[in-house]
């Protein structure tokens, strides 16, 4: 199982490299991504970049709920991306964010509602999809990853609040603004 890294860390500050072929190694990467994500319980990772296993590849695996399979995008490219359908106020809340390589920070983003993705599978194949909800989001989270760009940077781009999480005498999150 490959170890998640943790800010800050130069791999997770840097530009990801394009896969220039899907061969043995890049689908080993995946085989280990999968595991160290199905082992990332508390919290539960919804996505895992390359970059956050210090390999610096542009690629990510993506798993929107416990049951469902695990999505493999690589070299993945927003061609666009659409605030929302309705464009209503409420539909751009934020929404709160964490990531496995900032263990028990959290802080909310708005993201992008829609986004059309270019995108290589596993067996190589070339794939042009639009995603909607949490799949859009994750997307632009590991996206963004792949830039070397972490969570924090659009919160505060934003004007938002981060958030530190601390377990109490329950074991049960309580969390604390974070003052920067
Ligand atoms: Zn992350």
């Amino acid at each position: 199982m490959l170890e998640i890294i943790k800010a800050p860390h130069p791999v997770l500050a840097q530009k990801a490299k394009t896969v220039k072929q899907v061969d043995k190694s890049i689908l080993k990467l995946i085989d280990d991504m999968k595991e160290s994500l199905d082992n990332a319980t508390d919290p539960i990772g919804v996505g895992l970049a390359a970059p956050q296993v210090a390999r610096g590849l542009a690629l990510f695996i993506a798993k929107p709920s416990l049951k469902s399979k695990v999505f493999v995008f690589i070299n993945p490219k927003i061609l666009a991306k659409t605030i929302t359908p309705k464009n209503t106020k409420e539909e751009q809340t934020r929404k709160l964010e964490g990531c496995l390589s900032l263990p028990n920070i959290w802080g909310g983003v708005k993201r992008y509602a829609t986004v059309t993705l270019e995108y290589m599978d596993e067996t190589g194949k070339t794939h042009k999809r639009k995603f909607t909800g949490f799949m859009a989001t994750i997307i632009q989270h590991e996206v963004d990853h792949l830039n070397g760009v972490l969570f924090p940077k659009r919160v505060l781009e934003q004007k938002g609040t981060l958030y530190q999480s601390e377990k109490d005498e329950k074991g049960e999150d309580v969390f604390e603004e974070l003052k920067i």
